[in-house]
């Protein structure tokens, strides 16, 4: 029997500080605390061996936090690790490693140690190149550490890098915007991730916004977020990258695969500390607390799953279009009836007829897919898909 795809990801829920905006799963840790971190996210990995049998891991994913705070000698082992439990080849090139890493956190040391074990895909968080930005943002990194990590990556060999920008940032103008987009542009990444700021509420960038909007404080208007949003796809469009997502745009064959798998719904096995899973149509998570889930690891106990999701065929359609029309080439109408042995006009028919002539989708060639105009309001239109 031909083995199921699975892409694995590696949740590090450290940073140095928080930034302000900040609403992840994240906080500072001591030397000791990442050391035994490290042990038991090993020990939840062997814990998961037997799907070895059925499963070929096709993307491995370090996310945060912010992963490259760990030692490189930590990122090795967590490597050898799953490298075993999922009885990865020797040369095993064909599988995508995606290590995110913020400036002020890379050394050359940890760099040779990640391309020692296989990482083959840096993602650095910049958000802005504009100094009083990243202030108000609360980053720990100026644009300067940026480019000092960016020409440490590529000294070192890495030639897949992505770069994570931001926009409707408060006080952001479009001045500003297209700065860094020319000097991040200048630096010639092979990837660019350009998402809004949402500003959560108990975050401290809500309460200082809060505070500050009375004082005139204030943030890009809906107008200015949306003339942002285009001029960013245009000018990147200009310099050879292509949207393939609503905020992710890459030169031809450096596509995110790993990302591109979650929003195609391949399975993913997340591992550490809170991370969600989606394995056969079940959703899980992790334990979110730390002192729990590194006692229950010491202990060697199996953590027991929190909020099991088994998806019902409604749920399963509803995140098959809402995920998959966030890439540009949206869904195959096919591949619907494939999944679901439902006929796509016989469940979201009506709908699409609507929504095209509203002017938000289109139905070519097999795919449905969301016009410009669609992606600009993407958040409106893919609630529509839900029952
Ligand atoms: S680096 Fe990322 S995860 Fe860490 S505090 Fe900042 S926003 Fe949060």
């Amino acid at each position: 029997m031909e083995k199921k795809k699975l892409e694995l990801y590696i949740h590090i829920p450290f940073c140095v500080r928080k930034c302000n905006y900040c609403d992840f799963l994240s906080a500072p840790a001591s030397e000791p605390v990442l050391t035994a971190y490290t042990n038991a996210l090993c020990r939840e990995i062997e814990s998961y061996t037997c799907l070895q049998k059925i499963y070929d891991v096709s993307t491995i994913f370090f996310g945060g936090g912010t992963p490259s705070i760990m030692k490189g000698t930590d990122i090795i082992r967590i490597m050898d690790t799953i490298k075993k439990a999922f009885a990865l080849s020797e040369a095993f090139s064909y599988v995508e490693v995606s290590m995110e890493c913020n400036p002020g956190t890379v050394t050359d040391e940890k760099l040779r140690a990640y391309k020692k074990c296989g990482v083959n895909r840096l993602s650095i968080g910049l958000q802005t190149a504009n100094e009083k930005e990243l202030g108000i943002l609360g980053r720990i990194h100026t644009f300067s550490d940026f480019l000092e990590s960016f020409s440490m990556a590529r000294k070192a060999g890495f030639t897949n890098i992505n770069v994570d920008l931001m926009t409707a940032i408060p006080e952001q103008t479009m001045e500003s915007c297209l700065d860094t987009l020319e000097k991040v542009i200048a630096l010639s990444p092979e990837h660019i991730s350009a998402y809004s700021l949402i500003l959560e509420e108990g975050t401290e960038l809500f309460e200082q916004y809060q505070k500050k909007e009375k004082a005139g404080w204030m943030l890009p208007s809906e107008e200015a977020e949306r003339q942002m949003y285009e001029r960013t796809g245009c000018l990147l469009q200009e310099a050879g990258y292509k949207r393939y997502e609503i905020s992710n745009y890459a030169r031809e064959g450096y596509e995110c695969r790993h990302n591109t798998g979650y929003w195609k719904r391949v399975d993913y096995l997340g591992l550490g500390l809170g991370a969600s899973s989606l394995l056969s149509n079940t959703r899980f998570q992790n334990e979110e607390n730390l002192t729990v889930y590194l006692e229950e690891w010491e202990n060697n106990n199996a953590l027991l799953q929190e909020n099991v999701q088994v998806l019902t065929k409604q749920e399963q359609m509803e995140e098959f279009m809402f995920l998959g029309l966030r890439l540009v080439k949206g869904i195959r109408i096919a591949e619907f009836r494939e999944v679901f042995c439902e006929s796509y006009e016989s469940v979201y028919g009506e709908l699409t007829k609507q929504l095209i002539h509203r002017g938000l989708l289109v139905m070519e060639q097999g795919r449905v897919f969301l016009t410009a105009y669609g992606r600009d309001i993407s958040n409106q239109v893919l609630a529509e898909f839900l029952f």
